[in-house]
């Protein structure tokens, strides 16, 4: 069986050739982007594995189709980005990773809120200059502090937890309330009630019709002035022009982001070379009181295992014919 990976990096290659496979899998790593031009490096491959940012549109999911491909293995969580009707229709089948590290982006959420308040990276480039002066980096206490999860699932959860340990209160947003998170003392309540009452948001519900530009104008005008405002779910989660405004005027006190609405044509490359040419994100870069990580938040040893392995064993599984971990169109 021949798999062919796309958007490989070095890490991802090492965490996939540690482990034990079959002498008759054929593993080739494709450093490139899947989109409309590299689909065709797919030919004859029966599994297609593809990352976030891979374009798994229909004419990209049909050349796949024409190509022999009858399995696309996602290596991450979120699903967004993949014309589930399409390859219903083309008799593609798609496994993902539902669960690999909460616990790496719950803890990279933490990194941002930390970093934020602290003045973490305007502090560390003062000392290195030999400037150990302390105006402007005046944080807050996070203790007793307000913050709301926008979406309680396995990441929400950790991140609650977390923040629960600092002694923050808690309140959270989401449809389907969860237990586990309610015995931690969690308040849910509407999205209305959560942002204007919290003075940290952060977003860990999955991008959907529904939670397109969830942050737009109208939430970030109920939000509190000078409140801080975390995304490393889904760029799309929040309308990037509308926070900017809300940045210019103060309203928006901090932002941290793991995850741009336009990451695709940016997120994992070195850049630094050229002109940026997303003026938006170029935007975003000049203020102080905004810190944005290139989709690292999974980026963690345990992770990357994790990824491997249980991509791995959705593989076999559906060679076998015992498919698990299947995406299926919801109709
Ligand atoms: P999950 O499925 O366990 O939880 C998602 C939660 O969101 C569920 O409880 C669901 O009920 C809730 N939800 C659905 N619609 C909602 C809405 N309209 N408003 C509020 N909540 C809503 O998922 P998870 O594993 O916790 O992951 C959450 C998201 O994190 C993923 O969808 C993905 O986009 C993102 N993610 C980011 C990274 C990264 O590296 N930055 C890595 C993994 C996942």
């Amino acid at each position: 069986m021949r798999i062919v990976f796309f958007s490989t990096q070095v890490y991802d290659r090492e965490s996939f050739l540690a482990l034990p496979r079959s002498p008759n899998t054929e593993f080739v790593f494709q450093q490139p982007k899947l989109t409309a031009d590299t689909a065709v490096l797919a030919a004859g491959a029966e599994v297609v594995c593809a990352f976030i940012n891979d374009d798994l549109s229909a004419p990209v999911l049909e050349t796949l189709a024409a190509g022999g491909t009858k399995l696309i293995a996602l290596r991450s969580a979120g699903y967004n980005h993949i014309d589930l009707e399409a390859a219903h229709t083309l008799k593609l089948e798609v496994v993902r990773v539902p669960a690999y590290s909460p616990h790496a982006i719950a803890e990279h959420t933490v990194a941002l809120i930390l970093a934020l308040n602290r003045h973490l990276t305007r502090a560390y480039n003062r000392t290195r200059e030999g400037d150990f002066s302390l105006r402007g980096l005046t944080g807050f206490d996070l203790v007793n502090k307000t913050v709301g999860v926008i979406g309680t699932g396995q990441i929400g959860t950790a991140f609650a937890r977390i923040m629960a340990g600092f002694g923050c209160k808690i309140l959270a947003y989401d449809p389907y309330p969860n237990p586990e998170v309610e015995a931690l003392g969690v308040r849910y309540l509407e999205l209305d009630e959560l942002l204007a009452q919290s003075q940290i948001v952060s977003l860990h519900c999955p991008l959907s019709p529904a939670t397109y530009h969830l942050i737009n104008e109208s939430a970030l005008n109920r939000m509190q002035r000078g409140s801080m405002l975390i995304n490393t779910s889904r760029g799309a989660l929040v309308d990037t022009p509308t926070v900017i405004d809300a940045l210019k005027s103060g309203h928006l006190g901090y932002l941290g982001l793991d995850v741009y609405e336009e990451e695709a044509d940016l997120f994992f490359e070195d850049l630094s070379d050229f002109p940026l040419q997303d003026d938006v994100l170029a935007r975003l870069l000049t203020f102080p009181n905004v810190i944005i990580t290139a989709h690292q938040a999974f980026l963690t040893h345990e992770a990357l295992d994790a990824i491997a392995s249980t991509t791995l064993d959705n593989i076999v599984a559906w060679a076998e014919g015992r498919p698990q971990n299947l995406v299926k169109l919801e109709t």
